[in-house]
């Protein structure tokens, strides 16, 4: 079954990564998103056509009801191929399966097509200038007014909202509480007057994340995922996801860029340098370790601490990568022509942000100190 599995996904890249969908091949990605964006777009779309996304949804969804087995044969042959960085992946991998998992049969049967069929793209609105590891800040508010909730406040950091037809939206909707309390996680368009959505210029100098100002804008008053109020826990089942599964493609896309840095100290003989031969073989063996750390947890259903564990890792390791590329490039890695950056320059400072997105280091080591080594707490303000 999974030798037929790979064998049919094998032949389907090769056949259809072809013609203009040739110059995919090794474009997106975190700090590249703005690479033919459109046509990967298209490219979503002939894969969902096809039958080869949303693989982990249950067949009633839409899905292919795959095990994690196969999903991790799918990313590795999704990556032998060069095949491009997704744009459908926080509709695909984050909402869908929250969606499945708390949304009502009107809402899944609203939205799970159209993400199926890369119709409408999504974004993610937690954090705000006050509220980004300190989550439960959130002071978005949202109230309801006849059949609609009405929603102001300010989110940051929103990555492809500039590209979202919907975002999922975490708001205050008890007036007067506190944390946790009275949170809920809404629906809401993006392509409405209320929404105003001002593009943040990265390191790297393109955009990819925004703020996003909520000014009186609506969504109708079913658009509510869970119980009113019971936001938190929808949005951490959704944080859940994202470091689930949806972490296979990720390193999926670090084994591509490991490979291609070998490649290069291999043709510009950086490779001659014990201390640099020494970090890739130390590179290669991290990264083998991530993997392995990913099977093994997985399969599981609530991966818990493991998820920071994994976290930490992935994140110092892509940051280590993007250092090393940098010591593998050489000198000229410290010049931009005509302020253009290569790859391992973007590689290089799109790395910055992986220690802080998704949950930074302190907060990692925080919840593994306190929830698994039964550490003094921190102090809470
Ligand atoms: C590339 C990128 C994409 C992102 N995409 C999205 C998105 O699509 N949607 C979204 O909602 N958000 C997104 N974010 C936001 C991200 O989740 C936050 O940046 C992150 O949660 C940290 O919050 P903050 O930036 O407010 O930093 P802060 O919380 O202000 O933290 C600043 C520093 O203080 C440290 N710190 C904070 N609290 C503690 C503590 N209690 N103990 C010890 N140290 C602490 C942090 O570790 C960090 O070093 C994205 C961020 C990046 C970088």
């Amino acid at each position: 079954m999974n030798g037929d599995f790979r064998q049919q996904l094998r032949a389907w890249l090769a056949d259809n990564l072809r013609g203009e969908f040739a110059k995919l091949r090794g474009v997106g990605g975190p700090g590249r998103e703005h690479e033919q964006y459109e046509l990967r777009r298209e490219w979503d779309r002939k894969l969902a056509k096809a039958g080869w996304s949303c693989l982990g949804w249950p067949v009633e969804h839409g899905g292919r009801g795959a095990s994690t087995q196969e999903q991790v044969i799918f990313y590795e042959e999704y990556a032998a191929a060069n095949a491009p960085a997704r744009v459908n992946h926080i509709g695909e991998e984050l909402l869908g399966p929250t969606l499945i998992a708390f949304g009502t049969p009107e809402q899944q049967s609203r939205f799970l097509p159209k993400i199926l069929a890369v119709e409408e793209l999504w974004c993610q609105g937690y954090s705000e200038p006050g509220a980004g590891s300190d989550l439960a800040s959130v002071s978005t508010t949202a109230t309801v007014d006849g059949d609609d909730w009405v929603i102001t406040g300010q989110k940051v950091w929103t990555s492809l909202a500039h590209e979202a037809d919907w975002c999922f939206v975490l708001a205050r909707t008890e007036p007067g509480s506190r944390r946790r309390e009275g949170l809920s996680y809404l629906l809401v368009p993006m392509r409405q007057p209320g929404v105003q959505v001002r593009p943040i210029r990265q390191l790297t100098g393109t955009s990819e994340f925004n703020e996003v100002f909520f000014d009186n804008a609506r969504t109708a008053k079913d658009m509510v995922v869970g119980e009113v109020g019971d936001g938190w826990r929808v949005a951490m089942a959704t944080l859940a996801f994202e470091r689930g599964v949806a972490t296979l493609g990720q390193q999926v896309g670090f084994r591509r860029e490991l490979d291609a840095l070998i490649d290069l100290a291999k043709r510009n003989g950086a490779i001659d340098d014990p201390v640099i031969k020494e970090r890739l073989t130390r590179s290669w063996i991290g990264l083998e370790v991530m993997r392995a750390h990913a099977l093994r947890t997985l399969s599981r259903k609530d991966p818990g601490y493991e998820a920071s564990v994994s976290k930490l890792v992935w994140a110092r390791w892509h940051r280590e990568l993007g250092e090393l590329a940098m010591q593998v490039r050489g000198p000229e890695s410290m010049v931009a022509v005509d302020g253009d950056l290569d790859e391992w320059q973007r590689l290089y400072l799109f790395s910055r942000a992986d220690t802080i997105y998704g949950g930074s280091d302190e907060i990692q080591r925080t919840i593994i100190a306190e929830r698994v080594l039964g550490l003094p707490k921190e102090p809470r303000a």
